[in-house]
């Protein structure tokens, strides 16, 4: 299957949290993916969505709501099936095809976790990019630092809420913007 270079998916994952370690028999489970397209020619961000995700393993604590803003009522209402939520991301944002990018490995292993546990096919290539350490590589920082401090060295605003998704998307889309035009000279063509 040909890679689509012309877009990368930005992905930023919300998941069920607790002050500690889950309670009895619960685990983190998704319950944001805050998706964000890059158009890789221009560096422009081209779309924000968030796809809110039903826990089927685990409740949505007081803690949780207070990091991230989401309640149980909301993602109740609005929630989709884990599984849906993959299909989604596949048939709409082809996201088999294409090249994704998250902040760290949190996002990845979270979503290689749950598909195993859910059975569900896991909707992405094998063609990710950690925004974290590619950050650090190209300022040549002697270690990883992050998002927001990264933002804030680069001079760029933080837009909307911190640990919303659909937010951490958008605004990891514009640092790894940056990294991009970074390349010398205009785009290729072949
Ligand atoms: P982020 O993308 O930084 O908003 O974090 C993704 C997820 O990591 C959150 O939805 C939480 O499940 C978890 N997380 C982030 N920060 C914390 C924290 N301070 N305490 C507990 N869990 C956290
Ligand atoms: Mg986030």
């Amino acid at each position: 299957m040909a890679r689509k270079l012309d877009r990368i998916l930005v992905i930023d994952v919300e998941a069920t949290c607790w002050s500690g370690a889950p309670p009895e028999g619960q685990e983190s489970e998704v319950i944001e993916i805050g998706l964000c397209t890059l158009d890789v020619a221009s560096g422009e961000r081209l779309e924000k969505r968030s796809l809110l995700v039903k826990p089927e393993r685990s409740k949505i604590s007081e803690f949780c709501t207070q990091l991230t803003s989401l309640t149980p009522k909301q993602i109740h209402k609005e929630g989709i099936s884990f599984h849906k939520a993959c299909t989604l991301l596949e048939t709409e944002y082809l996201s088999k095809k294409r090249v994704w990018a998250s902040y760290g490995d949190y996002d990845r292993t979270l979503f290689l976790r749950q598909c195993a546990a859910c059975g569900v096919d896991y909707p992405f290539s094998g063609a990710h990019i950690n925004v974290k350490s590619l950050y650090g590589i190209m300022q040549a920082l002697p270690y990883e630092i992050g998002m927001t401090r990264a933002m804030e060295l680069c001079g760029l605003e933080i837009e909307g809420r911190h640990h919303r998704g659909v937010d951490d998307a958008w605004n990891i889309a514009a640092l790894l913007s940056r990294l991009i035009l970074q390349r010398s000279g205009e785009p290729l063509e072949l």
